[in-house]
């Protein structure tokens, strides 16, 4: 039984589609793709040679050897032009490396339509960079399992720069779509962090006042009252 958080992504990959998933692991995911749809096709690229292995043999084990090709390289080096990728899934990093791994590997956007992103922290880091390179946030979910939080950022090609005006820093930190939705994943998330940030803030209070230290409180308290007012 796949993770409910990579089923939620599979949901967004187009039938018939040619999908890179990059960090594949054990390939749980490409496995998914094409047992569920006969049309579809895909490349597990890994960089570690452990996760590879596991990657290969459970390609095997599912017969789909003729389906998904198990690459082993860093990030998106991995697609080649004739591979003809038109989504690349990056799962359970976080936001920061899932971020150098798109900018890294940009030439390899070009033929790209959708990439379907779970940072496991730091979304506002691949928000940002979906905007500042022409990419438009098509949909967000956030999911609770097994005690964890997880943000899926689903993102096209084409410009959506209407999204971002209004509250531009709360949106790309807390995310457009799943402010408007507002569940009870979305909420759990924020207060912890709020309470987290809150905590920090009580101890720099305490420690001798420097421009610096200064400078990071005022970013704190921005963050704590952006997001007490989403939350209110
Ligand atoms: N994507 C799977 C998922 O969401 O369940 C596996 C996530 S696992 C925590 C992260 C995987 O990414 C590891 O297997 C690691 O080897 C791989 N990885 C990390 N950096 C990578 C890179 N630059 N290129 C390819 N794979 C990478």
């Amino acid at each position: 039984q796949l993770s409910k958080r990579l089923q939620r992504i599979a949901a967004y990959v187009p039938k018939g589609s040619k999908t890179a998933d990059i960090g594949s692991d054990h390939a749980y995911l490409p496995c998914y793709l094409c047992l569920e749809d006969q049309t579809a096709k895909a490349i597990a690229g890994e960089v570690n040679e452990g996760p590879y292995l596991s990657a290969v043999s459970q390609v095997r084990q599912s017969g789909l050897t003729d389906r998904i090709s198990v690459r082993m390289g860093n990030g998106l080096e991995v697609i080649e032009h004739a591979d003809q990728v038109n989504v690349i899934t990056i799962a359970g990093m976080g936001g920061a490396l899932i971020t150098s791994i798109l900018e890294d590997g940009k030439d390899k956007l070009k033929e790209v339509d959708r990439l379907i992103l779970q940072p496991n922290v730091s979304a506002i880091t691949i928000r940002e960079w979906l905007d500042r390179e022409g990419w438009s946030l098509a949909s967000e979910e956030i999911i609770e399992e097994d005690d964890k939080i997880y943000e899926i950022l689903v993102a096209d090609r084409g410009e959506n720069v209407m999204l971002y005006e209004e509250d531009r820093k709360k949106k790309m930190l807390l995310g457009p779509y799943l402010i408007n939705e507002m569940n009870e994943a979305f909420q759990k998330k924020w207060t912890y962090e709020m309470k987290n940030w809150e905590r920090i803030l009580t101890q720099f209070e305490r420690a001798t006042e420097t421009p610096e230290l200064s400078a990071k409180k005022d970013e704190l308290k921005h963050k704590i009252k952006m997001v007490q007012e989403v939350l209110r």
